[in-house]
């Protein structure tokens, strides 16, 4: 029986590709993609928005390589594809920065050090001239002469492989569950549903169950009692009915949320856990940021939009911004609290750049499913992973 953490899409190993316009990313990207991934041109400035291609690697796996409208571009367009590049940064596991002289090049180097993300240098084209350059020191063994070398980077690849932060892969549901246990999932179908499927941490931590050898009950709020009807072992709910569901399974029941066992693998619970104790001492006025990992349609029972903020604003009239997808704010200054979605579909890389940026402004950071335990005074009772 298969009994590895399972990964997503989401979880795959970022390769980003910065460099200044027209360094020579896209023909890099398309050499080790062995297709064509990004439009070649020798016109500056030809990759506006982040190209993404999923493709396997021999000896990585799975990868996302994406890459970036680059920096050094002058005007209006130019800020926009130096603000879409910064934005990629935060999702990066491994930067590929080519470096052709220009003078933004140390300071590009400094921001990915900065998020401490691995940096493999390769040279790019001469900035001044266009002279095409690569070196041996990058690519041995080849014809290191001109520009066709990416034609050959299998030993860029060794680079970019041996980048890779290690990272200790560990179950969604933790040590919450044993082999036979029984656990009841409690998923409502309501209009933030999907029609017609289950959302994707249900879906994860459902199969994940199945893979550890436990008996996974399924049920909405409505059959819930049907599904309690022998006492389970664990209860993992859907956030939004958190309360419903303690008041509904005896009080000796562990109990906790998809959107915190998420937490725990993505983000980090203990600190959660610590910025969920700024929710007691929010005054009126406060800013709290609803920070959200995609950009999606929301409608009236939206749980970061609608059901939070009413839960909160029984306690202070606080005021909220929201921010979808890549909108994260660069300057945090001014919130009091930042609130983040369960990330369901972004990477890790996503979660802990956006708590790593929190924690340096001094902005306590916590998830829906924490803020919503807490806010409905179950946190202490909750089981976290
Ligand atoms: S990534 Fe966040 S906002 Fe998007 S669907 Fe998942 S939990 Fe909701």
């Amino acid at each position: 029986m298969k009994t590895e953490p399972a990964i997503s899409a989401s979880d795959m190993v970022q390769i980003s590709f910065f460099g200044a316009t027209n360094s020579g990313k896209s023909t890099l990207v398309n050499a080790i993609a062995g297709q064509q991934v990004a439009l070649v041109s020798d016109r500056p400035g030809t990759t506006t928005d982040p190209v993404r291609k999923r493709i396997e690697i021999p000896g990585i796996g799975p990868v996302l390589l994406v890459d970036t409208a680059g920096y050094g571009d002058e005007g209006e367009l130019g800020a926009e594809r130096e603000r879409l590049t910064r934005a990629v940064i935060d999702t990066t596991d491994v930067a590929v920065l080519l470096l052709s002289g220009h003078p933004a090049d140390a300071l590009w180097r400094q921001l990915l050090e900065d998020d401490d993300i691995p940096v493999v240098t390769v040279n790019g084209k001469a900035y001044a001239g266009g002279e095409k350059n690569t070196t041996q020191e990058h690519f041995p063994g080849k014809n290191v002469r001109g520009w066709q070398n990416f034609d050959h980077p299998e030993a860029l690849l060794r680079r970019i492989a041996a980048a890779i932060p290690a990272e200790e892969e560990r179950f969604l549901t933790g040590d919450l569950v044993r082999r036979g246990d029984t656990v009841v999932l409690v998923m409502p179908q309501d209009s933030e549903a999907p029609k017609g499927r289950i959302i994707l941490p249900q879906v994860q931590v459902l199969r994940e169950l199945l893979d550890r050898g436990c008996v996974p009950v399924c049920c909405t709020m409505e059959t819930l009692p049907e599904a309690m009807t022998k006492k389970p072992d664990l209860v993992i709910t859907d956030s939004q009915v958190f309360k419903q569901v303690d008041a509904a399974i005896p009080a000796d029941c562990p109990l906790t949320s998809f959107s915190i066992l998420l937490a725990a693998v993505k983000g980090d619970i203990d600190t959660f856990v610590e910025g969920a104790k700024a929710l007691d001492t929010l005054r009126p006025g406060a800013r709290v940021l609803i920070a959200e990992a995609c950009t999606h349609v929301p409608d009236n029972e939206d749980i970061g939009r609608v059901k939070i903020p009413a839960l909160l604003r029984k306690k202070a009239e606080v005021r909220f911004d929201i921010a979808g997808g890549n909108d994260f704010p660069e300057d945090l200054s001014g919130y009091d609290l930042i609130i983040h979605c369960g990330a369901c579909v972004a990477s890790k890389s996503l979660v802990r750049a956006r708590i790593k940026k929190a924690l340096r402004a001094g902005v306590p950071i916590t998830n829906y499913g924490i803020a919503i335990a807490a806010l409905q005074g179950i946190l202490e009772r909750v089981s976290l992973p």
